[in-house]
């Protein structure tokens, strides 16, 4: 991955649209129930960047508080026209989110890096075989390149723990 390469992305309306100055830092799906009901989908796939990466190009994307079980925050990010969640602050850092990989316009480039709560999964999402998975959560340290922990420590942000 190359830091100069521009992913750009939208809501589903095209009101809000957005581009990641740099790649990624790490992307994952996540299997919990949380994500599959507030996506609809099977999972969610969040890829995770600085927020001062992500450039608004076009409109505003609106906050929206959720309750969760844990108690901390965690805001989802919409447009205010069509209602898509473009990304999410889980634990409302505000230095770091989590980019709704399926509102960039090529997905393809951002495939997860590995799959959490699996324990949750839905019997007919297959996930492959090779794909690095877990149960719950992971160790950061372990499974974050280390370009990536570089940057992540560089926010100056706790680090990802189980939830
Ligand atoms: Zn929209
Ligand atoms: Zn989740």
């Amino acid at each position: 991955m190359t830091d100069d390469t521009d992913h750009t992305g939208s809501c589903f309306c095209g009101e809000v649209q957005y581009r990641l100055r740099r790649d990624p830092m790490i992307v994952h799906a996540c299997h919990c129930r949380d994500c599959r009901k507030q996506t609809g989908g099977p999972y969610a796939i969040n890829a995770l960047i600085e927020r001062s990466e992500v450039e608004v190009i076009a409109g505003e994307p609106v906050r929206h508080e959720q309750k969760t079980g844990s108690g901390k925050p965690h805001d989802i990010w919409r447009c205010d026209e069509c209602g898509s969640a473009v990304w999410s602050d889980y634990g409302r850092r505000e230095v770091m989110v989590f980019i709704r990989v399926a509102t960039l316009d090529d997905p393809e480039r951002c495939p997860p890096d590995l799959h959490i709560f699996t324990r949750s999964a839905l019997s007919f999402t297959k996930i492959p075989a090779e794909a690095r998975q877990f149960r719950v959560f992971y160790d950061m340290q372990a499974e974050w390149p280390a370009e990536s922990l570089v940057r992540f420590d560089a926010l100056g942000t706790r680090r990802l723990g189980a939830a």
